[in-house]
């Protein structure tokens, strides 16, 4: 085999590169992929209209396919109601019309019972339920290519970088904006290698399979894009940990018993797995953020930060990568809730509570990202003899 490229610890984690690919291959991977096709964590309640409360004036709501746009003028800042320029017209063709970008909501009868309604303080979403939700059965949509591109995906990646966690010019940020930032860019390396995973290489043909040169230029080729998917697998792995009692006492109820029985013996599988307790106990460290003078005041900005971000997700101009866009960042958001906004904080002294949306998203965003680690691992080594013979 290739050596490997990326050793020693990952930047700012508590494990190292090669137990991250062994405890994956090995515990999290197979047991993530029977995880999510059970009925419990592949139905997910979701807002899919395009409810974008930002860039008022460009129409995108408005086309067919899509969806009204209110764009009511509330607490948002102000960077992002100005116009956006050079968004030419072609660039503002809604992409919702093309089938790949569509999503499927066809559903089997199972119910989704709901758990508690409980806030995050992360988010931008209100979970109660009304008619303008929707439930997805995420087996029948998975993360791939959709065709979704051009000035009004990079317009939304623009906006989530520069405006709400700016690459840091590493010396001068903090800790808590650095790992904003890396949550980020791992989230978005972790999107674009589900692209190259399954890409339609002819639409004539309506072939699918891998595009090996897209994962190289898009993530391989940058060092950073793959460490900051491996610290994002281990923050999100850290809190699946942490809230591990919680987890496994979590009613998994949809009405059939094996099936959530299934569940249930899954989840403790994968929480108390003695491979992972033992080669990896704590795959991050939170206790070292926060911890500066003004601590709290710097935890209110990057709050309100994510909380942006999440909202941009209503912007997304393409339902599938909308419905993928939401799941991850409020599977984000909850593992931000978990390891800094219950239990022992100074601030917010209260036992953990999540939605039953909330544990649906963590572990299928885990699985996300389990999926990403394998498939950068396997073809990372190799790729550029790939690349060169082509
Ligand atoms: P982009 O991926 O759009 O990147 C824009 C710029 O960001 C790059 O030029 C680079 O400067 C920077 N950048 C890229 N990667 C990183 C990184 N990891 N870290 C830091 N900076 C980076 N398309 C699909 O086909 N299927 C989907 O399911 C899908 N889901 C999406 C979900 C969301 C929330 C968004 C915003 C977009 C989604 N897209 C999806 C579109 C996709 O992410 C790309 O925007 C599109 O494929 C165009 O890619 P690009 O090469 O122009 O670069």
């Amino acid at each position: 085999p290739a050596a490997r490229k990326y050793t020693g610890m990952v930047e700012d984690c508590c494990c190292d590169y090669e137990t991250v690919d062994s405890i994956n291959e090995e515990v999290l991977h197979p047991t993530l992929q029977e995880l999510v096709k059970l009925p419990f964590f592949r139905y997910f309640k979701v807002k899919l209209w395009c409810d974008c409360p930002f860039w008022p004036d460009d129409g995108m709501c408005r086309l067919r396919d899509c969806s009204v746009c209110e764009c009511p003028d509330n607490e948002f800042p102000e960077p992002f109601k100005k116009p956006y320029n050079g968004l030419s017209p072609d660039s503002m063709i809604c992409q919702e019309g093309k089938p790949q970008a569509a999503v499927d909501k066809t559903l089997d009868t199972k119910v989704f019972k709901g758990w508690v309604e409980t806030d995050n303080p992360w988010t931008s979403d209100d979970e109660t339920d009304n008619n303008e939700m929707t439930y997805v059965n995420l087996q029948l949509n998975p993360e791939r290519y959709t065709g979704y591109t051009g000035d009004s995906a990079r317009r939304i990646w623009d906006s989530i970088y520069k405006e709400n966690c700016p690459k840091y010019p590493s010396e001068e940020l903090c800790h808590e904006k650095k790992a904003l930032y890396k949550l980020i860019s791992g989230l978005h390396s972790s999107i674009s290698v589900h692209i190259a995973y399954d890409y339609l290489l002819d639409e004539s043909t309506n072939l699918w399979g891998q595009n090996l040169p897209l994962l190289y230029d898009r993530v391989l080729k940058y060092p950073e894009r793959v460490q900051n998917l491996y610290f994002t697998y281990l923050f999100v792995l850290r809190a699946v940990t942490k809230a591990a009692d919680y987890l496994e006492q979590a009613e998994y109820n949809t009405g059939n018993p094996e099936d959530d029985l299934k569940t249930q013996s899954l989840v403790k599988q994968l929480l108390y797995h003695p491979k992972l307790r033992s080669a990896c106990p704590k795959p991050f460290d939170e206790a070292k953020l926060w911890q500066g003078e003004n601590g709290p005041e710097l935890k209110q900005e990057i709050q309100k930060q994510f909380r942006n971000i999440s909202a941009i997700m209503d912007c997304v101009g393409c339902e599938k990568c909308r419905l993928w866009g939401k799941l991850q960042v409020l599977g984000l958001g909850t593992a931000l809730k978990i390891l800094f906004s219950v239990d022992g904080d100074n601030n917010l002294n209260q036992p953990l509570q999540l939605q039953r949306n909330e544990v649906i998203a963590l572990f299928n965003l885990l699985n996300r990202l389990s999926e990403s680690v394998k498939f950068v691992h396997e073809k990372g080594s190799s790729i550029e003899e790939v690349i060169k013979e082509q």
